[in-house]
């Protein structure tokens, strides 16, 4: 949670999370983007029935419905919090530079060449269950 966004600093190397639209429900947004005609995909991801996310999602949407801004509570509480998580665990620093990309990494392999090297080794990422 220490590291969750908005961030508000740079890290050199690493592309800092804004999050402009977080505070505007997604309905909302997809509402406005219909009625001005913006053009989006309105697409699942095929691998969306496998993210643990969605139990979470259910469990928030469950209880901002019975209770009405519950998830901007939560937000607002976060921000609140975000500062003094920030202050109390100090990210460790990055150390070094992925091997196969260069990006910032504190491994000798970033975790996106970690999994495409796992993916290319197996033949293609798998195919979607349920
Ligand atoms: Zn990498």
């Amino acid at each position: 949670m220490a590291r969750l966004g908005p961030h508000s600093t740079v890290k050199e190397g690493l592309v800092p999370r804004v999050f402009p639209l977080r505070l505007v429900p997604e309905k909302e947004v997809m509402l406005y983007a219909i009625l001005n005609g913006i053009e989006f995909d309105a697409g699942w991801c095929p691998y969306y029935s496998r993210a643990q996310r969605n139990e979470f999602r259910d469990i928030l949407n469950s209880v901002e419905e019975r209770s009405p801004g519950t998830k901007f509570s939560i937000v607002r509480f976060y921000d609140g919090i975000r500062d003094i998580l920030a202050d109390a665990y100090q990210a460790e620093g990055l150390g070094g530079h992925c091997r196969v990309c260069g990006s910032p990494s504190s491994s000798d392999v970033c975790p996106v060449c970690s999994f495409l090297e796992r993916v290319k080794g197996s033949g293609g990422v798998p195919e979607q269950k349920g």
